[in-house]
């Protein structure tokens, strides 16, 4: 899609946003409560009871690392994706909000979450001098569909929220693969292997990177983009998504 066009597009689907909110007064998207003119999307309590992850956490066990650990005590070998850190746990509470954000054209809210995810990693030396931050992108065909791809969205508050370069384009879907959530972990692979490619290996070589999605459940699609951009050039690969999902 023209570049120019989506930024128009989340443009109008932010307007529409206000003008609803106009016509109905806006409410809690969780709780349902009417909000004060200071709230967005959700109200104070149910912001404030956001349970937030405070560690990364290895992708193939998903054991957390505590005590500024940078490696699984469990898996033998590194993986191409060392660690990733989530906002939170994929709770019903988190789903009603991904769900808006991804599927509801609720920017706002995923902006939100975004820059709550950013602060939290900015904290975290992990995640300290790193080069780029690069999406898990979506198919072409895929983002015509939605009109935004969330993990564009979310890479680009928190690339401002840490003063690292976004690289948008740099990491292509080149396979339009099928919906991951009824596939187990054998068949996700399956699913997405070869299906991203590089742009220009050049830009990414030796260069540590911060991939981003929005949720992250058998760790498939992060690790196969990892695994590209590694074959590339890439030195070092890490995730940052708003959700953990524990199956
Ligand atoms: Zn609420
Ligand atoms: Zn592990």
């Amino acid at each position: 899609m023209n570049p120019h066009f989506s930024e128009l597009l989340n443009y109008f689907l932010e307007l529409k946003d206000s003008i609803m909110d106009f016509v109905y007064p806006p409410h809690c998207l969780v709780c349902g409560r009417y909000l004060s003119e200071k709230e967005k999307d959700l109200c104070e309590g149910c912001w404030n009871s956001l349970g937030i992850i405070p560690d990364p956490f290895c992708p193939n066990c998903k054991s957390f690392f505590s005590d500024e650990k940078s490696r699984c005590l469990f898996c033998s070998t590194d993986s191409n994706l060392l660690y990733v850190r989530s906002l939170g746990i994929f709770d019903d509470f988190y789903k009603v909000l991904i769900h808006k954000f991804k599927y509801k054209g609720k920017v706002s809210l995923g902006k939100k979450l975004s820059k709550k995810l950013g602060e939290e990693i900015r904290k975290d030396k992990r995640f300290s001098s790193f080069d780029f931050l690069i999406p898990v992108p979506l198919h072409p065909a895929r983002k015509r569909e939605r009109g935004y791809n969330q993990s564009e969205i979310m890479g680009e508050v928190i690339s401002k929220d840490l003063g690292i370069p976004f690289l948008k384009n740099e990491l292509k879907r080149i396979k339009n693969t099928k919906d991951q959530t009824k596939l187990n972990d054998e068949q996700r692979r399956k699913n997405v292997k070869d299906a991203f490619k590089v742009s220009f290996p050049e830009m990414i070589k030796d260069k540590k990177i911060i991939l981003v999605d929005d949720v992250i459940t058998t760790g498939a699609t992060l690790d196969e983009c990892a695994r590209v951009l590694k074959d590339n050039g890439a030195k070092k690969i890490v995730g940052a998504t708003l959700v953990l999902a524990v199956n």
